[in-house]
């Protein structure tokens, strides 16, 4: 730039000596200025042509300042379009591997409307790349649970449906929120992972049911011979006792697996009736003192009368049973149980306290994985299978309640089953007053 001034007060300078020789400095003075003008609008107009010709990449020769400007110039376009080509490959690339992604994929605008889907999508949502692009997604998927999916916004877990065309398939699909709005939508189809699951609960329900009969018959058997003290069975005694316990033992363990396998298999919602929990809990408190025998537990009931429940009674009744009979196990003799049943705005809430040996914090979350045991060896001597926090989860589950567990070793457990205020009953009357 600085020679470019240069170079105008040199012109100046000229004009104006050339001017002094001729006597008319005004007249030169107007002409070099007009010159050095018309010099910089040719340079503009060849600036104008360039930027709009749209095959001309290299910059015109504009002499002075101007070639400085072209190549600058130059170089921010190269720059600009370089980026852009960069940004085309990679979108490209994007597209061509969500292309062949087996699982559907589909981009969704803020309105829900498909901006984009890969093949796997057409074939599972049964839809035309180009007819269907710019549809409300709703429209084209219609199936209710599809749309209360779509339509909550909470996309944690993901939504299981059959495929719309062919009910024998089942898709997993996560909806996945990003950019301004926009929403991805993956669908994956999990027909094979459900078949496995159907395949497992089936053998574990068939093979429970094989071992019932026969176990039963064995335990008889053991009884009877346990029982019989005048026969030479004498010295077999302490054997027949060991068998009679084990015996009993893999009972259970078939009992409970059977009922595990009923609530998995059951319908979605298990039978409605209205279930006095009040009276469900007095005959388990006294379960739980039979249980409890010598060692003279301490067993307090605190109940709202007026609260019942919707649901299955046996299923209820096996799960409290469950914690109620947990608390009697894992509680030192003379230790203190409390079983509460109360309501409030939330919905109506069990819980059972106990001052018993604690469970250590890093086993809390997965105590109600089937056979997980904090002392497998205490577990089996108390007479446990391992299976009846699972039993609890899944059946406050199917009564769309959550199980709440909080415990500090030595100290106690606490145990909660929180219920929806949709399953609640309230009673105008204290229906029940054996407690
Ligand atoms: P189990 O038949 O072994 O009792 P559960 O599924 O009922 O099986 O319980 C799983 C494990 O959780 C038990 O083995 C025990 O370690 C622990 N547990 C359950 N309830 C209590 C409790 N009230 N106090 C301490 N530990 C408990």
């Amino acid at each position: 730039m600085n020679e470019e001034l240069w170079r105008l007060a040199g012109l100046l300078l000229l004009a104006v000596l050339v001017g002094l020789i001729f006597d008319s400095v005004t007249l030169l003075l107007l002409l070099v200025t007009a010159g050095y003008l018309a010099w910089h609008l040719r340079n503009i107009k060849k600036m104008h042509d360039w930027l709009h010709s749209r095959n001309n990449f290299y910059p015109p020769d504009g002499g002075g300042v101007w070639t400085d400007i072209f190549d600058q110039m130059y170089r921010l376009q190269k720059r600009n379009r370089d980026r852009k080509k960069k940004l085309a490959s990679y979108l490209t690339r994007f597209q061509s591997s969500t292309a062949a992604m087996p699982d559907a994929t589909i981009v969704l605008d803020e309105l829900g409307q498909i901006e984009w889907m890969n093949g796997a999508a057409q074939e599972t949502f049964q839809l035309r790349p180009h007819k269907d692009t710019g549809q409300l997604i709703t429209n084209l998927v219609r199936i209710p649970a599809f749309r209360a999916f779509f339509d909550s916004g909470i996309y944690d877990p993901p939504l299981v449906m059959p495929l719309p065309h062919d009910d024998s398939q089942f898709i997993s699909i996560r909806i996945i929120p990003y950019g301004q709005n926009q929403r991805l939508l993956i669908g994956r189809d999990i027909t094979r992972l459900k078949q496995l699951e159907q395949m497992r609960r089936d053998f574990i329900a068939n093979i429970s049911h094989e071992l019932r009969t026969p176990l039963t018959v064995i335990h008889g058997y053991v009884e009877t011979m346990a029982d019989d003290h005048d026969s030479g069975l004498e010295p077999w005694q302490p054997s027949l006792k060991l068998m009679q316990q084990q015996t009993s033992r893999m009972r259970n363990i078939v009992e409970d697996l059977l009922t595990l396998s009923r609530l998995e298999t059951g319908n979605q919602s298990p039978r409605s009736s209205e279930v006095s929990i009040p009276a469900l809990l007095v005959t388990i408190r006294e379960d739980a003192l039979a249980l409890s025998g010598d060692q003279q537990h301490d067993i307090q009931l605190e109940v709202d009368d007026a609260i019942w429940l919707r649901g299955a009674s046996n299923e209820l009744h096996s799960a409290f049973s469950n914690l109620v009979f947990n608390a009697v196990r894992y509680t030192p003799a003379g230790g203190k149980i409390t079983i509460r049943w109360y309501g409030d705005d939330k919905g109506a809430h069990l819980e059972v306290r106990d001052t018993g040996i604690g469970i250590p914090p890093q086993h809390i979350p997965r105590l109600t994985e089937r056979f997980y045991r904090v002392d497998i060896g205490r577990s089996r001597d108390v007479g446990g299978t391992g299976l009846g926090l699972a039993i609890v989860k899944h059946v406050t589950q199917r009564h769309k309640g959550r199980l709440r567990i909080s415990s500090r070793l030595n100290e106690g457990s606490t145990f909660c089953c929180d219920f929806d205020k949709e399953a609640v009953i309230r009673k105008a009357s204290i229906v029940d007053k054996t407690a």
